[in-house]
């Protein structure tokens, strides 16, 4: 591999049309050099066993990470699959905060927080595993100067399903400067860092010059010298300075095309603000093609525009809205502008907007009102564009993206294409055999796709084509592997040398629907497409296809089609999110490739893959009731299901469309209702029953069909208004009743209370904690008394010194519920008090706390000025109690702060025999053992099959270890040795090394190895004496495997 001397690689508007143009240029290159490492053109990923010897030293061995595959050409680690708990979550043990009752304190609240504490683990761990993946983690994690703006960073992220699934992308960079295409990808499953991979990584010597030696006025001259186009700063594009890697024969490990674009100098109209206000918003618009053949291709009347700006409202998804009077509108809203080529679109309306169309036809055809911008692209643009965006924001809520406005010029004046500038999406004219691009919804989706692929998680367009993706995300909006069906108006599509069989689009991803039949391959792409990104698209879009219309409805699947389409649609959205090459030559499994990303996606429990098959079985039976724009579902609850996930589709096709995923619903819902709906349209819902991950899909119910009704013109009140829930009422604890006092001690025995009983109730000040790691503006907790209390005060530590308003609440019971509600809550404290950076401040409560034993009591303490807040997060694992006590009474108890590590004499050697049973063996027995006292294991017994040296293993981890029997990194190492073994013996394993403290009334498991053989007694069998309790036991065949049955280890326990 070599390293190009950084170069001005402008950005040059990479511009992707939906069919190939004419002319291309490629990477310029103006000086190379350090040939450190051959491009190796057999294979592009080695497997560890196969790295040339010369590559870097053994790391497969040394890394003990068994999906790890290296990149041919550098021999760096190109993918890793792992299972290491890094956050808590469903996958592992790890918690948010330890000492809190609430042992879920601390978790973050939105994906911005998700985002900010996965980042910073992951950033631990690239940091301590540096050596071992050969890269220098400094060149991650750069800070925000290295980019040229565009909202870069160094560190993309996605948060899904509330932090159950984290993607990572980390743009390299070195001594500040951009190495293009070169990063490290990472996610976060269920709380465990599942995979880690790098892209296009080869060492840079620390002293490669990254001073430029060409300035940014000479980098545009030698390129519009090779482009042929006059290219000025300011202009199409912006000066870059970029680390290109290289491998062999001036290879470039990733190389960059760009595409003419004959209109790319034309000018685009703006369009002006201001609008009034109208009451309904609808026009005729294309449901799929303009091509007249059916329903799908003639224009459809009075379909709602959504999502339209419309004075200072935004229509909603079925075109409504609300303020009455006299209105000037445009197509154009928070998501999309429609900007014609043909002219300004304006239409005013006082009982509302009807765009109309049922006119004249074609291009810059209107139906004679709505100015001349009123034609069929913009008005079937404008709704098809809001469609697939509404889809996508509903699989991904925090892409920041999808929350932007597109600008889609129609009419542009040229014809036979339609391309996406890196910014803004264009559509060509009929003409020339090819119909008008704008009127066909997969043109448009698939533009819309460019602009998806560039703005996900990896950004950019993929490599070695985004042409795929973008097919794809058409294919599953419209439910049509035809992409673009009405592009070619005589005939069928080329295909790129395997022709479409029928389809008049520009391809046809299904290929079965083409002429040759067989999928298309790596090879064949490369050798009958030459560079045709379109060609390689095929490779990638007809897999997904594939995947959705034949594997997924097929054994041992058997998926209804939309149970399929929406697992194809998730994994999709999501998967391919972090795809930056889908596949590189043959191989996809590079971290980066879409097979491997597609894997991700579908992991169900933190172990890299789907695993779970606990799926409900069972398909809702839903019926479905109208109203004035509504729409209510409900069903009956299906057993298994963890949730119900509800989905909408509309048009001509009935549920056979792309859905929107309206809403995620518990186990106990069983009832959902849909707002915002054009009356008299039909809309069309499933509801899935779910498992307990998102990635587990149970049977669709069938598809239910609900037109709503109501008066034509919805007057304001009808809007629906949010109704705060009414919480139910807390219960008012009993009043105890008094007994006097005088022993100084509050006793609820003595039915002495706080209340009455002052002077046997001393104050007893709690400090939650004296650590300031955070800053907050309020907290919650609930307080569980262990004797009748009252709580007179609370200490706030300021975020710094200075003034600021306090309010302290209070409730009876726990806040769980309550939280966002100001129900129930009693006004304890309500002042501007002088807050202390680093000290308490005394904040005297005004109400009756007084809470018996028994009971408890919640507490929102709320400091406008930030006061500082422990939220330990994210903590390794439950902290084991320090013994401080004093020993000697023969009896090991934490309430007395004994510590069994420390205090042995409290805690006399108490061996457990498992059994001695000696009917069968094998290599490795795992096991659970709960502490009935506070116990530290320090030895094992067991007994081999035969006599002679053999490796003995003990590992453990705290808890049950069900979920973790196959994952090496969920337990710690204990001991590790040859011994020498006598068989048919019970033989001691002496000196555990590992902290196995384990307090009373919680768990630990143990995995226990013998290489040569060790007895076991078959079936389910428990142990316990008077401290300890052994249960769970199940054999397997080597270590860090799935159970083969149930058995315990034959031997003991000291
Ligand atoms: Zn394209």
């Amino acid at each position: 591999m070599k390293l190009s001397i950084p170069l001005l690689l402008a950005s040059l508007s990479p511009i992707d049309a939906f069919v190939e143009p004419e002319s291309t240029f490629g990477t310029l290159l103006i000086e190379a050099a350090n040939v450190t490492t051959k491009e190796d053109t057999s294979t592009a990923f080695y497997f560890g066993h196969e790295i040339p010897n010369e590559s870097p030293a053994n790391l497969f061995e040394h890394l003990d990470f068994s999906g790890a595959t290296f990149d041919a050409r550098s021999g760096k680690v190109a993918n890793i699959d792992l299972s290491a708990p890094i956050l808590p979550g469903d996958g592992n043990n790890l918690l948010w905060s330890v000492g809190f009752a609430d042992s879920s304190a601390g978790k973050p609240e939105d994906a911005a927080e998700w985002q900010a504490v996965g980042a910073s683990v992951l950033q631990d761990w690239i940091n301590s595993n540096q050596k071992e993946l050969g890269i220098d983690a400094t060149e991650l994690f750069a800070s925000a100067a290295a980019f040229n703006g565009d909202d870069e960073t160094a560190v993309r992220s996605a948060v899904h399903g509330d932090g159950d699934l984290i993607q990572f992308s980390l743009q390299r960079t070195f001594k500040g400067v951009v190495v293009r295409g070169s990063r490290a990808s990472a996610t976060i499953k269920s709380g465990n860092l599942v995979n880690v991979g790098f892209e296009l990584w080869s060492d840079i010597a620390s002293d490669f010059d990254v001073l430029p030696r060409i300035n940014a006025n000479e980098a545009y001259q030698i390129l519009a010298k090779s482009t042929g186009y006059e290219l000025k700063k300011g202009r199409s594009c912006k000066p870059e300075l970029q680390i290109l890697t290289q491998a062999a024969g001036e290879v470039p490990m990733f190389s960059t095309k760009g595409f003419r674009a004959n209109s790319f100098k034309k000018t685009i109209p703006e369009v002006g603000q201001g609008y009034t206000t109208s009451l309904v918003w609808k026009g005729d618009v294309y449901p799929l093609s303009n091509d007249g053949k059916d329903e799908n291709g003639q224009l459809q009347l009075d379909w709602p525009m959504p999502f339209a700006q419309v004075g200072s409202e935004v229509t909603d998804t079925g075109g409504n809205y609300f303020n009455g009077g006299t209105v000037s509108a445009y197509l154009y809203g928070p998501y999309a502008n429609m900007v014609d080529v043909c002219g300004r679109e304006i239409l005013t309306g006082s009982n509302g907007v009807d765009w109309g169309g049922d006119k004249a036809g074609g291009n810059c055809g209107t139906p004679g009102f709505g100015g001349p911008g009123n034609t069929h692209a913009s008005r079937s643009g404008f709704y098809e564009l809001n469609k697939i965006m509404e889809m996508a924001r509903s699989h991904l809520p925090s892409n920041s993206w999808l929350q932007k406005q597109l600008l889609a010029v129609m009419n542009v004046n040229n014809s036979c294409n339609a391309y996406w500038n890196g910014k803004n999406i264009y559509f060509y004219r009929s003409g020339n055999g090819c119909g008008n691009t704008g009127e066909i919804a997969a043109v448009v989706d698939h533009e819309w796709g460019h602009g998806m692929d560039a703005w996900d998680v990896a950004r950019g367009i993929s490599q070695p084509s985004g042409e795929g993706i973008a097919d794809v995300y058409a294919a599953l909006r419209l439910n049509d592997s035809c992409i673009g069906r009405g592009f070619w108006q005589k005939s069928t599509c080329s295909g790129n040398g395997n022709a479409c069989l029928s389809c008049t689009g520009v391809r046809d991803i299904h290929y079965l629907k083409r002429q040759r039949r067989s999928p298309t391959t790596y090879t064949w792409a490369k050798k009958e497409c030459g560079d045709s990104v379109h060609c390689w698209g095929y490779v990638y879009s007809e897999a997904i296809w594939s995947l959705y219309k034949r594997h997924l409805q097929s054994p041992p699947y058997n998926y209804d089609e939309n149970t399929a389409l929406e697992i194809t649609t998730r994994l999709t959205f999501i998967g391919a999110g972090n795809v930056q090459t889908w596949f590189e030559g043959n191989g996809g499994c590079g971290a980066s490739s879409g097979y491997r990303q597609f894997l991700l996606a579908d992991d169900d429990n933190g172990n890299g893959w789907h695993s779970s098959y606990g799926n409900p079985n069972q398909a809702p039976i839903v019926t479905a009731s109208p109203a004035d724009m509504k729409a209510t579902l409900t069903w009956k609850i299906v057993s298994g299901a963890s949730n119900y996930e509800v989905f909408r589709t509309e048009g001509v096709n009935g549920c056979s469309k792309g859905k929107v995923k309206l809403a995620t619903l518990s186990s106990n819902d069983s009832s959902f209702t849909d707002t915002g709906l054009q009356n008299g349209r039909e809309y069309y819902y499933v509801v899935i029953p779910k498992g307990p991950n998102a990635a587990c899909f149970g049977p669709a119910s069938q598809c239910i069909s609900v037109t709503p009704s109501g008066s034509a013109t919805p007057s304001p009140s009808c809007r629906p208004t949010l109704n705060p829930i009414n919480n139910p009422v807390p219960t008012t604890p009993t009043t105890p009743t008094s007994n006097p006092c005088g022993n100084d001690v509050c006793e609820l025995a003595k039915n002495e209370t706080p209340l009455t009983c002052p002077s046997d109730c001393t104050a007893q000040d709690l400090a939650l904690a004296s650590s300031a790691n955070s800053v907050s503006k309020a907290v919650m907790f609930t307080a569980i008394p262990v004797k009748d209390v009252s709580f007179n005060s609370i200490g706030v530590v300021g975020k710094r010194s200075r003034y600021s308003l306090v309010q302290v609440y209070t409730r009876v019971g726990s806040y769980s519920g309550f939280e966002d509600s100001s129900s129930g809550w009693e006004l304890c404290f309500n002042k501007v008090v002088l807050l202390q950076q680093g000290i308490p401040v005394s904040i005297d409560l005004a109400c009756s706390t007084h809470t018996p034993f028994g009971s408890s009591r919640s507490f929102h303490v709320y400091a406008k000025a930030g006061m500082n807040i422990v939220a330990v997060r994210p903590t390794q694992k439950p902290i084991a109690p320090s013994g401080n006590g004093a020993c000697g009474h023969g009896v090991c108890s934490t309430q007395q702060n004994e510590n069994p590590g420390t205090c042995s004499v409290d805690c006399p050697v108490q061996s457990l025999q498992l059994t001695t049973s000696s009917n069968t063996d094998s290599r490795a027995a795992m096991f659970m053992v709960t502490a009935i006292e506070s116990v530290t294991f320090t030895s094992f017994s067991v007994t081999p099959t035969r006599s002679g040296v053999s490796l003995v293993e003990v590992y453990t981890l705290i808890g049950d270890y069900t979920g973790q029997e196959k994952n090496p990194n969920a337990w710690t190492l204990c001991f590790s040795a040859e011994v020498s073994l006598l068989q048919d013996q019970a033989n001691a394993i002496n000196s555990l090394s590992c902290p196995t403290s384990t307090p009373a009334g919680s768990r630990r498991s143990f995995q226990v190895l013998v290489r040569d053989g060790m007895y076991f007694e078959r079936g389910p069998s428990t142990a316990s004496n008077s401290m300890i309790k052994v249960e769970k036991g199940i054999f397997i065949k080597k270590k860090f495997d799935k159970s083969k049955g149930d058995a315990l280890m034959t031997g003991g326990i000291e």
